[in-house]
């Protein structure tokens, strides 16, 4: 594997960020690269529709899932996984392009994607993102108001068997208070 050599002998190296929906990762990612401008988020794609204000290309590449069917028969996802309902996946390109340049890159994905990444990339660093308390996480999916009632239950199933699993992954971190969280998330990356 072609970005496993090249992610042995540089700096650049993968961090996985993972935690149920609604837990703040993506807050946390912002503010981790607005202070590390260094560090590089991979875009997914996505058969998900565009959230108000979510921009194709930035956000997220939004796909149809014929395209995407297409993308996995080319082998061009890192991993991919079907979460609430529709498919996301890691574009291998830009990732083994930025780890050849000795560039760390971010992927926030959810759980079976983290499970795929820590068998092709054993050396990657694969951080856990919990809720303070379900009754927190379900307050938090309701007030930003982004899905409708339907995907919100779904979200909040899918968090129960995410959080279940955290114990997998390299470290845990309880994003209750956001600074502390954000402390603990350069600590672990920077160390
Ligand atoms: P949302 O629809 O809220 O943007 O994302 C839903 C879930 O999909 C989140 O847990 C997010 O981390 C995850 N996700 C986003 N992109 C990817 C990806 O490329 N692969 C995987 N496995 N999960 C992803």
């Amino acid at each position: 594997n072609s970005v496993q050599t090249a992610n042995d002998c540089q700096a650049g190296r993968l961090i996985v960020l993972t935690g149920p929906s609604g837990v703040g990762k993506g807050t946390l990612v912002r503010s981790l690269l607005q202070r590390h401008p260094q560090l590089y988020l991979s875009i997914s794609a996505t058969t998900r529709s565009p959230r108000t204000g979510e921009i194709d290309g930035e956000h997220y590449y939004f796909v149809s899932r014929s395209d995407f069917e297409k993308m996995i028969a080319q082998d061009q996802l890192l991993e991919w996984a079907e979460f609430a309902g529709n498919c996301y996946g890691t574009p291998r390109l830009p990732i083994e392009q930025q780890i050849a340049q000795g560039k760390s890159i971010l992927l926030e994905i959810e759980l079976e994607g983290a499970r795929q990444i820590r068998q092709s990339f054993p050396s990657a660093l694969r951080i856990f993102i919990l809720p303070p308390s379900f009754a927190e996480l379900e307050k938090r999916l309701r007030d930003r108001r982004q899905d409708p009632d339907e995907a919100i239950s779904r979200r909040l199933q899918r968090a129960r068997i995410e959080v279940d699993a955290a114990s997998e992954f390299d470290l845990q971190i309880v994003n209750d208070d956001f600074d502390t969280a954000l402390q603990q998330l350069e600590t672990a990356i920077f160390g």
